[in-house]
């Protein structure tokens, strides 16, 4: 069940957020401790699962009331129709007895909260839970570490009981989407952003129409972009539709991850089919894997890993994602191109393309890093004032990236032929902008993205990709600005 939760000032804000997310949620939470005089006989009256939450305060709440009132008013809630009633284990046996004596046909949620860890103890607080005699057991801890996740599947799993159990902030965010897989009888989520209720929350909308949550399950094959920060990842977008419409049983996941090793570890637990890798793990990376493939060794950097049989096997398609979007706009035979920028990406680009019949020029700020790199591919090398001729110009640097986005690489007056930027927040960078007003042909670094993507999913799938599909994907995700 994804359920929504709703807190609101007054009872017809209240009412407004019910009547809205009945339409679209399996399940609505009730924070009437937010509510000034909720009137219970309105508020519980919805064609969706109540459940009735009054929260103290030093549990997220706001009940300003004595003890005894607030579990009275759960009471009445139950009396009034809530087919559940959450009750806070700190609240002490004694309160937890009296609303479980008077539940009737509502089903008592006894829960833990701490927003501060994810503890080490949690097997003792699911038995504390327990054995109060509730009909669920709900623990919500938060997240300091993407693996304190993986604690919680474990504990979760090992309870065997009718369980919500949930890593609170944003590196919990995991756990809230894999909630069948984690075991939990339900997921919390939010109709619109701002309207959180505890840390981590995302909407009903992400949960449904991007994850699927309420589709996956305990046998939902899990894969995810592991970076720090991982929230901007795009991947997401890209691959999750195309899951959904190929009714493939997987997922593509955001891991905030800190610390590298102890993820690569502990994720096993999951058993991850594989791993899109970016900033700033595509070098470090390397040194956690069994198998390396060649390209990604000459490069010096992963950005792919294929999980195969508990190994971890590493590749790299930056380069071929890059050849293959210059490859839309023309062909590579005989071009004179400039490369700008050595960094990770340059490094990719500039190896894959000295195996083509083309020739490379790579111009860096720090000329020192463009010979290396130029060594590695055959080729010449220069400042970011050697620019000469050329056909196409491809920037590898972070110049105009978001938020410097009025910053150019290279002067306008300069540009010619083809001019390509990897870049793609923005999408239309000033390089391209400028590209366009000397009538130069143009490619953005969406199609980078989208291609590399592309060979990310046949590597992990071993199938042709649906090239259209995912194309199509991650053009409407942009539009709709998620
Ligand atoms: P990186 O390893 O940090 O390299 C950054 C490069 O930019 C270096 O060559 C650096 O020059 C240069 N640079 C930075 N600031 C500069 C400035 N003010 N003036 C001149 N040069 C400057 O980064 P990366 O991983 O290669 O990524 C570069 C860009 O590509 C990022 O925007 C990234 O998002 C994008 N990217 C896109 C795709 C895609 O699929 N479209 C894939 C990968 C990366 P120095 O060596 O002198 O410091």
């Amino acid at each position: 069940m994804i359920c929504v939760s709703i807190s609101e000032k007054t009872n017809d804000e209240a009412i407004k957020q019910i009547r809205a997310a009945e339409k679209i949620a399996d399940a609505i939470e009730i924070r009437l401790d937010s509510i000034e005089e909720p009137d219970l006989n309105r508020l519980i009256n919805s064609t969706k699962p109540i459940i009735a939450t009054n929260r103290k305060k030093g549990e997220g709440g706001n009940f300003e009331g004595s003890e005894e009132e607030r579990i009275s008013l759960l009471i009445e809630a139950i009396k009034n129709g809530a087919e559940y009633a959450d009750i806070e284990l700190s609240s002490g046996k004694q309160a937890i007895s009296k609303l479980i004596g008077e539940k009737g046909k509502a089903r008592i949620i006894v829960s833990y909260h701490n927003f501060t860890e994810t503890p080490e103890s949690l097997d003792v607080i699911i038995d504390e839970i327990s054995s109060t005699g509730c009909d669920i057991i709900k623990i919500a801890a938060f997240a300091n570490d993407i693996t304190d996740n993986i604690r919680m599947f474990e504990a979760a799993k090992k309870s065997g009981k009718n369980i919500i159990a949930l890593c609170m902030g944003e590196k919990g965010e995991i756990s809230r989407i894999l909630y069948k897989k984690f075991g939990s009888i339900l997921t919390y989520s939010i109709m619109e952003k701002g309207k959180e209720t505890a840390p981590g929350q995302i909407t009903i909308q992400l949960m449904k129409n991007l994850y699927r949550a309420d589709k996956l399950n305990k046998e939902t094959q899990i894969l995810g972009t592991i970076g720090k920060p991982a929230k901007y990842s795009r991947s997401i977008f890209m691959f999750n539709p195309v899951y959904e419409k190929l009714k493939l049983n997987k997922v593509h996941l955001k891991f905030e991850v800190d610390n590298l090793a102890k993820f690569l570890s502990e994720i096993k637990k999951l058993k991850p089919a594989g791993f899109a890798v970016t900033t700033p793990y595509k070098e470090e990376v390397l040194k956690h894997l069994d198998e390396i493939d060649e390209t990604a060794r000459e490069i010096g950097a992963v950005n792919t890993i294929v999980v195969k049989d508990n190994k971890l096997i590493g590749y790299n398609t930056d380069g071929i994602g890059a050849k293959r979007a210059i490859q839309e706009k023309t062909v590579l035979e005989g071009k004179n191109i400039v490369i700008i920028g050595a960094g990770g990406a340059a490094k990719a680009v500039s190896y894959v393309l000295s195996k083509e019949n083309c020739n490379l020029r790579i111009l860096n700020r720090t000329v020192e890093k463009a010979k290396e790199i130029a060594k590695k591919a055959g080729c010449e090398y220069g400042s970011l004032n050697d620019l000469g001729n050329f056909d196409l110009l491809l920037n590898c640097t972070s110049v105009g990236m978001s938020p410097n986005e009025s910053e150019t690489p290279i002067e306008k007056k300069h540009l010619k032929g083809i001019v390509m930027d990897i870049v793609y927040k923005p999408i239309m960078t000033t390089l391209l902008k400028e590209a366009k007003e000397q009538r130069c042909e143009t490619i953005d670094g969406i199609s980078m993205l989208l291609h590399q993507g592309i060979e990310q999913y046949r590597l992990w799938m071993g199938i042709e990709p649906p090239i259209e599909l995912m194309r199509e994907s991650l053009w409407k995700s942009l539009s709709e600005k998620q």
